[in-house]
This record gives C-alpha cells, sequence and structure tokens, in this order.
C-alpha cells in the first residue's frame, strides 16, 4: 500500500495531513510513503524529517498523486477537491476534509472519474471513532486560538492586577456557543485570569460550562427541542432567534470580549449579534466569529477580515487552525493515523467494511457512486 502524502496548494493553510511520527507506526502496517517536496515545511517538518522516518521525497505533486493507493490531504473543500481529482490516476482512496455538505455536486465528477473518498468531516462522533474525530480536535486549536486573538485586539488585559499603578479589573469574555471550539475557548479565557460566561441553546452544555470554571447565562427562552441529532443544536426559527437576541443584548453590553461558535450542521451560522445589538456594546469591545466561515454569528463580520464598527473590533479569521499548524498537523495527523489503522488489514490492504458505522457514514464515493445517505438526499 503506498500513502502518498501531498502539499496543501492554497496560501492560508499551513498544515500537513500526517506527521513523521505518524508515518513511524503507521510503517508497521507494512505501508510505504511518497512526499511531496515541502509538504510539511509550512507546519515544523521538514523534508529531512520525511525522509529519516523511511518516506521517499518527490519533488512533483503529480508524481506523488499518481503513485499514491491512498493520497492525503487536509484541505479539499471548495474547488480544491475537484483539483485534487484531476490528477489522480489509479482510482485511488482520497482522504481529507471535503466540508461536504457545501456544493456537493462536486462528488459527482469524483464518483464518476471512480475515486473512493473518505470526508473526515463525516466520521460519527460515537465513542469508538473519537481518536478520528477532526471536528473535535481542529475545534479545540480554534477556541484557544480565539482567545489569543481577542486578546491581541483588545485594549485591556485580561487578569486582575493590583499594582502600585492602581488597580486593574479583570476582562469580561462571553462565550456564545458552548461546543468543543466554546468550552476550550472559556477554559483559555479563565486560565488567563478572565471571568468568563457562556451561554448554549442546548440545555446540556450547562454542566460543562461549569466544569471549565465559567458561569453559565441563562436566558428566559422557550424552544420545543433544542438538540437534535447526536447532540448537535437543532436549527432555531426566526423567532426563537429574535427572542434570543433580545435577551441577550443586556448581556452583551457588559463584555469585553465575546467569542461566537454557534454553527449548524451544513447550515448557515445563526445571526446572534444584530448590527444593533453591537451598537449597544462598549466601544473597545472584541468580538471573535468562529463561524464567520458559514456566514457569520455576527451580521457585520467579514470573513476574513477585521473591521471596526462602533468601537468594536470584529474579527472573522479565515482558517484560524491554520496558524497553529504544528500542533494542529499534529492532531490531525493522529486522527488520520487512527483512520487509516482502522481500514488496512492485517495484510496491510485496505479493507472498506461497509457493516461498519464509521465506514458507512464518512466514505462518501465508492464503485463510481455517490453512497453517503445524507449526501445523496441533498443531491436528490
Ligand atoms: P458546533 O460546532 O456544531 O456548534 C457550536 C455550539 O453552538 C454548539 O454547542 C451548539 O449547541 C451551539 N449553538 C447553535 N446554535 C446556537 C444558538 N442559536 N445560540 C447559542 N448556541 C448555539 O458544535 P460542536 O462543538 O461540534 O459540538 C456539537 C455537539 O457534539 C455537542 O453536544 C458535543 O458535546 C457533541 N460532541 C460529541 C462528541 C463525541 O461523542 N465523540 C465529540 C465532540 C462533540
Amino acid at each position: 500500500m503506498k500513502i502518498g502524502l501531498a502539499k496543501e496548494p492554497l496560501a492560508n493553510e499551513s498544515r500537513v495531513a500526517l506527521t513523521p511520527e505518524n508515518i513511524i507506526r503507521l510503517s508497521a502496517t507494512g505501508a510505504t510513503f511518497v512526499v511531496e517536496t515541502g509538504a510539511g515545511l509550512a507546519a515544523g517538518f521538514s523534508d529531512q524529517d520525511y525522509r529519516d522516518v523511511g518516506a521517499q521525497i518527490n519533488s512533483s505533486a503529480r508524481a506523488v498523486y499518481q503513485q499514491a493507493d491512498i493520497l492525503l490531504r487536509v484541505n479539499l473543500s471548495g474547488a480544491m477537491l475537484n483539483q485534487a481529482a484531476a490528477w489522480l490516476e489509479n482510482s485511488p482512496l482520497l482522504i481529507g476534509m471535503m466540508d461536504p455538505f457545501t456544493k456537493p455536486e462536486r462528488f459527482t465528477d469524483l464518483a464518476e472519474q471512480g475515486i473512493s473518498s473518505i470526508a473526515m468531516e463525516l466520521i460519527p462522533r460515537i465513542s469508538r471513532a473519537q481518536s478520528m474525530d477532526v471536528l473535535t480536535s481542529m475545534a479545540t486549536l480554534a477556541g484557544y486560538k480565539a482567545v489569543l486573538l481577542a486578546a491581541n485586539a483588545a485594549s485591556r488585559i485580561y487578569p486582575m492586577m493590583m499594582t502600585a499603578a492602581g488597580n486593574l479589573s479583570p476582562a469580561r469574555v462571553f462565550i456564545m456557543g458552548a461546543g468543543v471550539a466554546g468550552l476550550q475557548a472559556a477554559a483559555t479565557a479563565k486560565r488567563m485570569g478572565a471571568v468568563v460566561k457562556a451561554y448554549d441553546v442546548r440545555p446540556a452544555a450547562r454542566e460543562q460550562i461549569i466544569s471549565v470554571g465559567a458561569k453559565p447565562v441563562e436566558l428566559a427562552l422557550e424552544a420545543d427541542s433544542t438538540e437534535g441529532q447526536g447532540g448537535y443544536a437543532k436549527q432555531q426559527g426566526e423567532d426563537f432567534l429574535q427572542r434570543q437576541r433580545e435577551l441577550m443584548t443586556a448581556v452583551l453590553s457588559e463584555q469585553d470580549i465575546v467569542i461566537t461558535t454557534a454553527a449548524i450542521p451544513g447550515a448557515r451560522s445563526p445571526v446572534l449579534i444584530t448590527a444593533e445589538m453591537v451598537g449597544q456594546m462598549k466601544p473597545g469591545a472584541v468580538i471573535v466569529d468562529l463561524a464567520s466561515e458559514r456566514g457569520g454569528n455576527c451580521e457585520l463580520t467579514q470573513h476574513g477580515e477585521v473591521v471596526v464598527e462602533q468601537g468594536v473590533t470584529i474579527i472573522g479569521p479565515d482558517n484560524i487552525v491554520a496558524t497553529v499548524a504544528y500542533h494542529a498537523s499534529q492532531m490531525y495527523g493522529n486522527n488520520i493515523e487512527n483512520l487509516l489503522h482502522h481500514l488496512l488489514n492485517e495484510q496491510g490492504d485496505c479493507d472498506l467494511d461497509f457493516d461498519d458505522e464509521i465506514i458507512q457514514q464518512a466514505v462518501v464515493t465508492y464503485g463510481g457512486e455517490i453512497i453517503n445517505n445524507g449526501l445523496r438526499e441533498r443531491l436528490d
């Protein structure tokens, strides 16, 4: 089994899909590795690091794609998916993050080319697959880094300080959406000395907010049901969101830093902060909108930009996890390694067992067809 590790072509993508450590462990399966020159450089891994663990380095991207039985990538969202497919010749297995529910028709061409594909985002969030869960590992880093971005943009510091030059009060940090990223942001801000509050539409998040040392904000809101399949938040109607925004305005007006993470799988992010609400915030406050890639939780967010509106700095980070590429690659590489251990049988061959829930849910194309049910439903 030859595993190809390609360089990420996007300028804003500095992660790599496997680290040399992963290659050491995966070599025990009998797999061999071909790595595109410079694939790991932006993440802190040199060609020599890969050579040292037995990988072959190839300066031709095309050669890497053509030799691979399994081709590994990080970012296969948007046009990246079909660009990668165009270079694949031997109907290999393509693995990466494919943002599958955005423009699902991209997979029609992939299937027609006979390429099998696994979208890492579709790995089910069950205990057995936790070690392969890229949504969790990347969200963890995003939550952490959001707190640092906010700190850089803010004109105040996080901790309380009692000095000869006077006492400084701690920053008030508010986290909207206490999933994986939100809880990590809350824990990070708490460690840095801020006074942290958090809110989530799912009642189950309350205990988790308390467990990281933050205070849950409760709003007098009633929804029929806020939690959907797999523990995800359900999409709420406009009436609910309108009432939520009204109650939230008072909470927001007290905050120095707000980090929003609210997402609904496969849908546009809900608008939690309107322009009017921004107008009620303290001048100098900072919003980091981690949902900006899917439209943003703040009406004024511009993806990939930092804007100042009515004295409030609003940051819409573009690929925030790539800014911590070393650890992001370590976590992503471990997720991929665990998946490969799951896929490769004792003979080192790739075995797609469709009775297995992980394979069933994560494989998108196989045998010339789109076989993933969720995607097929969207395409019908
Ligand atoms: P996510 O990125 O999809 O969303 C972030 C958070 O925003 C969620 O907590 C969601 O409830 C919240 N949200 C959505 N709409 C909102 C609104 N209008 N107002 C306030 N908050 C809103 O979430 P995630 O971090 O991927 O986690 C989703 C769920 O999956 C959680 O229940 C989490 O515990 C669960 N999970 C399970 C596993 C596992 O079992 N292996 C692993 C990771 C996460």
